[in-house]
This record gives C-alpha cells, sequence and structure tokens, in this order.
C-alpha cells in the first residue's frame, strides 16, 4: 500500500487527494493543512464580507470530517509541513502536540501563494488587511461589525482588490482604490480597462492611478495612507497587490524553483524529485498561447493540475498543457472577462499581431434588457490564428469568453470564428453572435477588404488637409461629441457627396462603434478611395481619451 503526503489542504491539495482516493482505494492519503480549515472557497470570501453570502458556514465546503468519510483521507489540520527530507522520504510537521516525522511515498505539493506585504511604516496595524482565508475573513467582518468603519483604502486593483473594493461598498463604505500602474486589471488593456475606471467612479468608487502606497500612519482616529502622489484618509486598509508563490519548503527540500520562487515541474507535474509532486498557485507554468515560462494563480488551473498530480501518482500519464489565464471579475453590475495573451504581451514579445474592436449587444437589441459589451480580439497577422480576446460589458460577456477560450485552446483561426455554430434565441445573442462577428471583421482585414487604424492613431493624424478625416454618424450623434478636424457626412448620405470627395487624399473614417464606418469604407473603397476605419469606433476613442484626461487631471 503506498503512502501519500498531500502538503496544503484547499484548492489543489483537497483536489488531488479526492482524484488520488477515486483512483486507489487502498493507499494511505494523509493531507496536511497549516489552518484551521480545508477545502474553503477562497473565491467567495470577498462576497461573504460585503454580505452576497451571509452565512459563513457555506463557504466551508468540506470539514475534516467530512472529507474523511468521503473520501477516507487523514485529515490533519492546524499542521505546518515544516521540512522535507528527500534523502530519507520524510517531512517534519508541526502541531499543537509538538513536532513529529511522517514518511511518504509520494509528495503532493499544493501551499500556495501569500499575499505580498511590503515592509513598510504602519503595515502590522489592526486596521491593515489582506485576505486569502477564512481567518481573513472574520478578521475583517469583526473589524467592520465592531469598529464601524466608514471608509476603505484597497491598495492594489487586480481581481482580489476590485472585488474587494466593490463588497466593501456594498457593506456600506466609502472605497477608495490605490494603483500602482495606469489601470486596474492587469490582464486587460488599458482600452479595455478604461469602461471599468469609468464604471467604478460612477459606482462612488474613487480611483488613484499611477500611485503607490509609502506609509501607514494609525492614528486615534484612524489610518492616514500616504501615497507616492498624496495622502488618504480611512478607517481601514485592504492590502491586495499580489501574491508569492509559498515555496520554501520545496527550496530548502533542493527542488529546482524559478526567480520568483515557482516551483518548476515536468508537464505530470513532477519536480525535479520524481517522487514529490506539486500543484496551484506555488507552481511555475506554461503559458499555453505564447509557450513562456509564467506564474498564473488561478483556481481552474490548480484543479486541474492537481487531477494530473493524481493520475500520474496511480499510473495514468496525464499531462498538463499550459494555462491560457481565463479569468472573469464581477465588478457591481458589469462583467471583464479575458483569456490568452493581451496587447501587452505581444508587444512585449514582439509577436506579429493585429487586433479588432468590436461593440456589439449581448442579446437581440429588440429584446428588452440588452446591453452593449465591447469586445477586443488579438490575432496572429499572417494566419488569423487568435491569441487572445477580453471582453468587458453587462450582458452574455462571459460565455463570448469562453467561447473564445476554447478557440485558443482549439487554435482556431478567424475563419473557424465565423463558422461557429452558436445557441441564439433573441433574450441570449443575435444570429451573427459577438465571436461570430468577430471573425468576420478579422477575416475582413486578412483578406483586405477593410484596413482599420487605432484609437491611438487618432489624435497624430494630420490635419493639414493632406487626408480626410470623415465621421459617418448623425449630426445628433456629433453634436454630442466629436473628434478635432473631422467632417460629419452621415452613411446615408455618402454615396450621394462622394462625387465632391478628393479621391487622391486617403481617408480616414469612424463612427459610433466601428460598423458603419466599416459600410462607408466598403463604399468609398469600392469608388477608389484608399480607406482606413477607426476599430471600435469614436465609443472606444472617447472611453480611452476620457480615461486618461481623468488620470491626467489626477
Ligand atoms: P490554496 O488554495 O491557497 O491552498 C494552499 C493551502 O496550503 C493554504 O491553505 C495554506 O495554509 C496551506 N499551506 C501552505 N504551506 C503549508 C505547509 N507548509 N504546511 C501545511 N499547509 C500549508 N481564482 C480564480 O480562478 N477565480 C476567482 O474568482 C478567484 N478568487 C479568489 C479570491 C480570493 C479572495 C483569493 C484569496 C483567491 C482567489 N482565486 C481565484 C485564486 C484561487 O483561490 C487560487 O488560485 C487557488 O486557491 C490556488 O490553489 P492552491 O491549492 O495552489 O492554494
Amino acid at each position: 500500500m503506498s503512502k501519500i503526503i498531500i502538503v496544503g489542504g484547499v484548492a489543489g491539495g483537497a483536489t488531488a487527494a479526492a482524484r488520488l482516493r477515486r483512483l486507489d482505494e487502498y493507499a494511505e492519503i494523509i493531507m496536511f493543512e497549516r489552518g484551521e480549515h480545508i477545502s474553503f472557497a477562497n473565491c467567495g470570501l470577498p462576497y461573504h464580507i460585503g454580505g452576497t453570502i451571509p452565512d459563513r458556514g457555506d463557504l466551508l465546503l468540506q470539514t475534516p470530517g467530512s472529507f474523511n468519510r468521503r473520501f477516507n483521507v487523514d485529515v490533519r489540520v492546524q499542521s505546518e509541513v515544516l521540512s522535507v527530507d528527500r534523502s530519507t522520504k520524510t517531512i517534519k510537521v508541526k502541531d499543537e502536540g509538538g513536532i513529529y516525522i511522517e514518511q511518504y511515498d509520494k509528495l503532493i505539493l499544493s501551499p500556495g501563494g501569500s499575499p505580498i506585504v511590503p515592509p513598510m511604516e504602519g503595515i502590522n496595524s489592526g486596521r491593515v488587511f489582506t485576505l486569502r482565508n477564512v481567518v481573513d475573513t472574520d478578521r475583517i467582518k469583526v473589524f467592520i461589525h465592531t469598529t464601524h468603519p466608514r471608509s476603505a483604502v484597497v491598495v492594489g486593483g487586480g481581481f482580489i482588490g476590485i472585488e474587494m473594493a466593490e463588497n466593501l461598498k456594498e457593506a456600506g463604505l466609502k472605497v477608495s482604490i490605490v494603483e500602482l500602474s495606469d489601470q486596474v486589471i492587469a490582464p486587460l488593456d488599458i482600452d479595455m480597462a478604461c469602461d471599468i475606471h469609468h464604471y467604478l467612479r460612477r459606482q462612488g468608487v474613487s480611483l488613484h492611478l499611477n500611485n503607490g502606497l509609502k506609509k501607514i500612519i494609525d492614528g486615534k482616529n484612524g489610518l492616514t495612507i500616504e501615497l507616492q502622489n498624496g495622502i488618504l484618509e480611512a478607517d481601514m486598509l485592504i492590502l491586495a497587490i499580489g501574491v508569492r508563490p509559498e515555496s520554501l519548503l520545496a527550496k530548502d527540500a533542493g527542488l529546482d524553483v524559478n526567480g520568483r520562487g515557482g516551483i518548476l515541474t515536468d508537464k505530470h507535474m513532477r519536480t525535479s524529485d520524481p517522487d514529490i509532486y506539486a500543484v496551484g498557485d506555488a507552481v511555475e507554468v506554461i503559458d499555453f498561447v505564447t509557450k513562456q515560462p509564467a506564474m498564473i494563480p488561478l483556481a481552474g488551473p490548480a484543479n486541474k493540475q492537481a487531477r494530473i498530480a493524481a493520475d500520474n501518482i496511480c499510473g495514468i500519464p496525464s499531462e498538463y498543457t499550459g494555462t491560457q489565464g481565463s479569468a472573469v471579475i464581477k465588478v457591481f453590475d458589469m462583467t471583464a472577462a479575458s483569456t490568452g495573451i493581451n496587447e501587452k504581451t505581444a508587444k512585449r514579445l514582439s509577436l506579429d499581431y493585429d487586433k479588432v474592436y468590436l461593440w456589439l449587444p449581448g442579446h437581440a437589441g429588440y429584446y428588452p434588457g440588452s446591453k452593449s459589451m465591447s469586445l477586443k480580439v488579438i490575432f496572429e497577422k499572417e494566419t488569423g490564428k487568435i491569441l487572445g480576446a477580453q471582453a468587458v460589458g453587462f450582458d452574455g460577456v462571459n460565455k463570448r469568453c469562453d467561447v473564445l477560450a476554447v478557440a485558443i485552446r482549439a487554435g482556431m483561426i478567424a475563419h473557424d470564428l465565423t463558422g461557429l455554430e452558436l445557441c441564439y434565441a433573441p433574450p441570449y445573442s443575435s444570429a451573427k453572435d459577438p465571436v461570430n462577428m468577430a471573425g468576420y471583421a478579422i477575416e475582413n482585414i486578412l483578406t483586405g477588404r477593410v484596413k482599420n487604424f487605432h484609437w491611438r492613431e487618432v489624435d497624430a493624424l494630420p490635419r493639414d488637409g493632406s487626408v480626410t478625416l470623415l465621421d459617418v454618424r448623425t449630426p445628433q450623434e456629433a453634436a454630442r461629441g466629436r473628434i478635432d478636424g473631422f467632417i460629419n457626412i452621415p452613411l446615408d448620405d455618402l454615396r450621394k457627396n462622394i462625387g465632391e470627395m478628393d479621391k487622391s487624399k486617403p481617408v480616414y473614417v469612424h463612427c459610433h462603434s466601428g460598423m458603419r464606418s466599416y459600410i462607408a469604407a466598403r463604399i468609398l473603397s469600392q469608388h477608389g478611395f484608399e480607406v482606413y476605419n477607426l476599430s471600435g469606433g469614436y465609443r472606444l476613442y472617447s472611453s480611452v481619451a476620457g480615461d486618461l484626461q481623468n488620470q491626467f487631471l489626477q
């Protein structure tokens, strides 16, 4: 009978334990967890703080007792694994009774990642919190209920930071987010994140971008939070600036780790020691799209890797094929989702890529409740292969991003998207789904039927008459806001005005979303004009410009 020891009892650890037992009824399985709880819903913690998940018990998916009854796993909580001795295949464990040694045949490490806490004045204040587990959640809840804070500063605009900002707002606090970079939610590009910035501001969340935490002073009346640029006062602070792999155990055991401490494994999740496997937030993965090493701490990959480690221990040679970073976040009523690479990564790796922006209803516009989403798809110029997608909006966002996630996994090209037959009825979609539309838009570029230009290039276009700048929206739309230098000829009047346009000048055309201007581009190009269409249209241009203006004014 083999003896398998697991370090960590939450996402990866508990998944591995359950899979091991399903595959091997006779193995001895011991799962060590340093904390009090196993198999809890980390991803649900912010929603308990905000009150959406009122019952704390709902976060505890299993107890040591229930897990043992179901899977016959020896669960030892409040038991920290202190070290691994590979020569004797033993671990040293510390629990309330003292320190003892346990032997293993196979070891799985799933120690996760711990919140980064920079050394800084005031960081240990009782008003400063991080969020990783149920104990952290309890601390925050108790603080809110006993001291009734009126304001909070969330440092870090990543997934946990944004979720905490929303939930603290829901709990009645005035919330500010401080973020070092020029945007929240790093997997998005700024042109997609700007919609979130506008929306957060509309929800009353104050955003401090391009700004970092310098010092915290815990005074009689609350915190004085010194930033690189300015000072905020608040009753509490949530630090959510990322996680660091908890890989000291692996490192001290002499296992190979990368420069950031990520444990190195092969595609079977086996570390540099063939009897030790590692999974979850603590391991380095291969980015599915770029094939480069990466650290992508997400629950889905942790669960998949855990299953694969268990499979291999039980003789099934399954393989992990990489992480593409598919992620989704609720921001009040808004949803943002992304998969594959973003444009920042494509640029950093000097990939030969292009992109399209679409602004399309989540379901048929005539059916109540329809709202448009902003969709950005990044593709390989040469082949049309889909490399990444981002979607932000209110209606059907995660569905489209999930379909594009599958397209990326399957190595699909734009043409494949045009052929996807996706579920349609007016309450859910349109007969041409946004994913199909993305395929058409990319295909039009690849076949040369349309040439695009992008929001970044708009301000640099010549205003000296050497090119024609054309706005094909209605006069009513143009009256609500226009781009400097663009003449307004509504699309439906274009044909009758073509004779007055100078064919020797390139035409740069825009409408609200890029759809009518695409039609204009087709009309003009068939009349012999050289035409460029503003992808994403005035909506995207003004959204980004408005956001950058806001940042500038801060
Ligand atoms: P964990 O689940 O963190 O488990 C590691 C466990 O190992 C910990 O409980 C730790 O106490 C224990 N441990 C560490 N060292 C030792 C030791 N030496 N001895 C004994 N025990 C040890 N991901 C998503 O994809 N979507 C989401 O919406 C999402 N939301 C999140 C919200 C929050 C608030 C948090 C904190 C995370 C969220 N995540 C989300 C990330 C997701 O939870 C992690 O990717 C996942 O839990 C990683 O699994 P893991 O097993 O590697 O680590």
